[in-house]
Order: structure tokens, then C-alpha cells, then sequence
């Protein structure tokens, strides 16, 4: 009994594992996040100065009203402001693009969400969720399988032991030991 119930442990302790293993995985494919966070700080950044070309400018108004001189000429400023704000825009697009994009494990290209192969070098693309069920189906469930197989022979080998003196003990040992045998095809 105790044997059975440390075979099923073994064989959560492996999905455990396993699951460990694909938040490893997960934590690499979202480097993307990274990028996309250091993006969003230039963009901030960027903001920031642009404030501080608006703030030279609202100095120059000043001096030159309290001078009681000529309005200054700003063409510069408004150049600069125009060139900060189109650097925002093209890492807003990046952002973007980032957000519904994969990053190939290959060779590192991104490319949309969805796409099933890699546009640089051909490599097949799958999804996190693909990964795991893959991974799931062809390592872990045939070691549990064959953990619980074992564990529900042993199991039923001690159940018709003592068969003749413990006739409850039986039943109960004998339908825990079934019904994954049974669910296993
Ligand atoms: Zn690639």
C-alpha cells in the first residue's frame, strides 16, 4: 500500500519537474518582455526630453517679453521636438511589433504570433502551450503510466495476499489500483 502511494508521489514529483522545466523555457521566450520594458523606458525618456525642449522655449518667451525684445526664433527647437517625437513613434511601432511577436529559438529572429516557421532560417515555431503538451504527452505520461502500472500490480498482488483475512482492505486497495490501469489506453 505505502509502495503504491510512493510510486504515485514519484510520478507527481516528475510532472513537477516537468513543470519547472517549461517555466524555464516560458522565462526565455518572454526576453521579448524585456526588450519591450526597455523600450517603453527610451520612449519615457524621450517624453521627458522633449519637456525640456518646450521649457527652453518658454524661457527664451520669457526673457525676450521682459527684455521687451523681438520674439526669438524657435525653428530649431520646434525641429528637435518633431525628431524626439517621431523616435517615440518608431519604438512605440517596435513595441507593437514585439507584442505579437515570437522570437525563434534558432536563430533568434522575431516574427508574428501564429507563424508556424521561422521567415530567416525555416525552423518550426510552437507555442509555449504546444511545447508542453508535446513535451507532456512523450515524457511524462508514459513514466507515470508505467509508474502506476507497477504500483497497481504490486498493489492488486497484495490485495489477493491477504485476500482470505482482510476482505475491506481488498476492496478498497483494489479500485485504487484499477482505475488508472483502466484510464491508461
Ligand atoms: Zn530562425
Amino acid at each position: 500500500m505505502s509502495d503504491f502511494l510512493d510510486k504515485v508521489k514519484s510520478g507527481a514529483n516528475k510532472m513537477l519537474d516537468e513543470v519547472a522545466k517549461v517555466a524555464k523555457t516560458a522565462s526565455q521566450k518572454t526576453n521579448n518582455a524585456v526588450t519591450q520594458t526597455k523600450l517603453s523606458y527610451s520612449a519615457h525618456e524621450t517624453e521627458g526630453k522633449i519637456k525640456s525642449v518646450y521649457a527652453e522655449m518658454g524661457k527664451k518667451v520669457y526673457d525676450a517679453c521682459k527684455a521687451g525684445g523681438e520674439m526669438p526664433d524657435f525653428a530649431e527647437s520646434v525641429e528637435k521636438i518633431d525628431k524626439l517625437y517621431e523616435e517615440i513613434a518608431d519604438l512605440k511601432a517596435k513595441i507593437a511589433e514585439l507584442k505579437e511577436s515570437v522570437q525563434c529559438e534558432k536563430c533568434g529572429e522575431y516574427t508574428k504570433a501564429g507563424s508556424k516557421f521561422c521567415p530567416k532560417c525555416g525552423a518550426a515555431l510552437t507555442t509555449i502551450a504546444e511545447d508542453f503538451a508535446e513535451e507532456f504527452i512523450e515524457n511524462i505520461v508514459p513514466e507515470v503510466a508505467v509508474d502506476t502500472e507497477e504500483a497497481a500490480e504490486e498493489a492488486a498482488q497484495a490485495a489477493q495476499e491477504t485476500n482470505d483475512t482482510n476482505e475491506p482492505a481488498k476492496r478498497v486497495v483494489t479500485i485504487k489500483a484499477k482505475k488508472p490501469v483502466q484510464e491508461e489506453d
